[in-house]
């Protein structure tokens, strides 16, 4: 086995195919090496590393003032999530919960397994929750305490305004939680910037992490009221944190081998120039993958205005020969692993931007889809007629 040197965007490891995927994703070899070693969770090493981490991750969410704290937990976005709604709803509170996508609709699902009030606006597949809606519906409904807006919708790619709901939320004396589970990292969610309580995301998205916790970054004093609130042990944010300040230790046996991974993938992002040159990275991938895919004839199912940087939804040809699982399978054996698309009205696919990948890479990727095209007998990937009356839908 080779040994490839940490920083190059080179072929992952032992003909690994790339993750084409919004996490887990193609990491560095150097985050992968970091996993060489085992660490005692008590130990003085580890509860270093957990600090260092958590200072790290508060500092990129943009606080001076020492107003934020951060909170790891064990488990996939989805635990963090839970342990989020959990921790930061009071038991009589009630949630807006704004939802354009499959995680949208997966927090409604987690307000109905808390068996905690809620009140859903679901946008479809793709549409996005807007200022003035969010408005309306806090004005109608005084009982609502909280909003949970997703930031990017990994399921679609959209990105959201979280800007325009935050100001709405607060004009009106609510509290904003977000979901930037696929953003963070990549995208600014600056907390003097943009106001909320707090967000959730996970080692293994736009930090390029591997797979295994997530965190909370939460308002101190937000996060001070919340004693008591969680419906779970294992799950409870307040509980945790406030472990972590008596003890510097989680509770509960830590991913140890997947913080040493996260505490290099950190130290990789600062290099690299932080939330912004991560961002731009990204950015320049989306550009030349969608760029090259409509050259091929593909369309985005989202407007430029509304596409992240973190993934893209395609239609799927309309030619009789398209088949996607063929699809799929022909440029897995190129080395790139694509994304089913979440569509309800249409087929489609997705490619994620994100990962340890640059906009070479990105050229490889439309160049094999091109392949695929000729070795399937396409001639075009222009999508269906209903495909496009769907996207005219969406305002530019
Ligand atoms: C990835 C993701 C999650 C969490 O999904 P898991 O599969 O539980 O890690 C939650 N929200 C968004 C927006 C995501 O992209």
């Amino acid at each position: 086995m080779s040994m490839v040197q940490t920083d190059s965007f080179a072929d992952p490891e032992m003909g690994e195919p790339f993750l084409l995927t919004p996490g887990p994703l193609t990491t560095a070899f150097s985050v992968k090496q970091a996993m060489l070693r085992d660490w005692g969770s008590w130990d003085g090493d580890f509860r270093a590393m957990t600090k260092s981490m958590c200072d790290q991750l508060v500092v990129m969410a943009g606080d001076t003032r020492s107003e934020f704290v951060c909170v790891p937990m064990q488990g996939s976005g989805s635990y963090c999530v839970e342990a989020l709604l959990g921790t930061f709803v009071p038991r009589d509170g009630k949630v807006l919960v704004l939802a354009n996508g499959a995680y949208g609709l997966r927090a409604a699902e987690t307000m109905r397994y808390l068996g905690r009030a809620f009140t859903l606006i679901d946008k479809g597949d793709y549409m996005p929750p807007r200022g003035d809606e969010v408005a309306a519906a806090l004005d109608a409904d005084p009982a609502i305490t909280h909003v949970i807006a997703i930031h990017c919708e990994t399921s679609s790619g959209i990105l959201n305004p979280i800007d325009e709901i935050s100001q709405v939320t607060y004009a009106r004396g609510r509290k904003l939680l977000v979901d930037s589970m696929s953003a963070f990292g990549a995208i600014e969610l600056d907390v003097e910037k943009t106001r909320y309580e707090a967000m959730v995301s996970s080692a293994n998205k736009c930090i390029e992490g591997v797979p295994g916790f997530g965190f909370v970054i939460a308002r101190k004093s937000e996060l001070e009221s919340c004693k008591g609130n969680s419906h779970s042990l294992s799950l409870d944010i307040h509980a945790q944190w406030a472990n972590l300040v008596k003890t510097g230790q989680w509770r509960y046996t830590p991913p140890t081998h997947v913080v040493a991974a996260f505490i290099e993938a950190l130290r990789m992002h600062a290099r690299e120039g932080g939330v912004e040159a991560r961002g731009a990275r990204y950015t320049r991938n989306r550009d030349v993958m969608v760029a090259g895919m409509r050259e091929l004839g593909f369309e985005t199912l989202l407007k430029d205005r509304w596409l992240s940087p973190i993934i893209v939804t395609f239609f799927c040809p309309a030619h009789r020969n398209f088949v996607f699982s063929t699809f799929y399978e022909l440029m897995k054996a190129k080395g790139f692993i694509i994304y089913p698309g979440k569509l309800t009205v249409v087929e489609s696919f997705r490619v994620g931007c994100i990962g340890r990948m640059d906009e070479h890479i990105m050229r490889r990727v439309v160049e094999a889809a091109g392949e695929c095209l000729e070795e399937m007998d396409v001639d075009t990937a222009a999508p269906p007629a209903e495909a496009i009356a769907e996207r005219a839908k969406l305002a530019a």
